[in-house]
């Protein structure tokens, strides 16, 4: 079998009233982890949002596990992406009137997936907060909102888990723990892991990085 989970071909981008952007050409093989890297400003948040699909590019193709992506319509695409792939914003944002059990939950039900509460504890359990699934998001100090936001993301076992600079509002100790929660994690559940940041602390994890640089045209 082809283990091709991500590629990215001829990928460009215009915003209305904004630049073009051109992305590079790449592709992540099953079990890879790679780093997204590159100044603020350079393109990695549209990127991400591009694989993603939750917008659509000027030209070219994004291909997740060979299904190219822009090809899923409407309510196809959003089952698609809440099967395969696991989100991870710079904020974690949650449903504010949802427990973190709640939370989780529903990623389940979006992707058409029985809601499973003990597969839930045991995650949570492994991210070291599962004393907090009773709890709403507002009791949670940042870094175990983005641990939440890491279960969120596998619940699923996506092919393919996103983070858009998951460490950018944590301090040292928290960027460690959730780095490496994210690589153990990512590796547990047998996801790909891209992880977009122009954080320095997270350079040295990583082998394989994909450079965005003066791209606008
Ligand atoms: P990064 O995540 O690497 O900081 P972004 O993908 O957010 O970069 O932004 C890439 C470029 O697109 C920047 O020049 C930014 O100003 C521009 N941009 C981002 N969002 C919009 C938007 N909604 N409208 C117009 N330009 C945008
Ligand atoms: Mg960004």
């Amino acid at each position: 079998m082809d283990n091709s989970i991500l590629l990215i071909s001829d990928l460009a981008f215009e915003y209305k009233l904004g630049p073009k952007i051109h992305f590079p050409n790449f592709e992540m093989k099953a079990g890879e982890h790679s780093l997204l890297l590159g100044d603020s400003g350079s393109g990695k948040s549209t990127l991400l949002n591009l694989i993603a699909g939750f917008s659509k590019p000027l030209q070219g193709e994004v291909r997740i596990q060979h299904q190219s992506i822009y090809q899923l319509q409407g309510s196809g695409r959003d089952k698609f992406r809440a099967q395969q792939i696991g989100f991870i914003f710079q904020e974690a944002h949650f449903l504010k009137n949802l427990t973190v059990m709640e939370n989780i939950q529903l990623a389940q039900s979006l992707a058409g997936f029985e809601t499973d509460k003990e597969a839930i504890e045991r995650l949570l359990n492994y991210l070291q907060i599962g004393d907090k699934k009773k709890a709403f998001p507002h009791e949670l100090s940042r870094g175990q909102l983005q641990r939440v936001a890491i279960a969120r993301a596998l619940i699923n076992k996506p092919a393919l888990l996103i983070a858009d600079e998951p460490t950018a509002s944590l301090d040292d100790n928290n960027t460690t723990l959730v780095l490496n929660l994210l690589l153990d994690t990512a590796q547990q559940y047998g996801s790909t892991l891209l992880i977009a940041t122009h954080d320095k602390r997270v350079k040295d994890s990583f082998s394989n990085t994909i450079q965005l640089n003066n791209l606008q045209r």
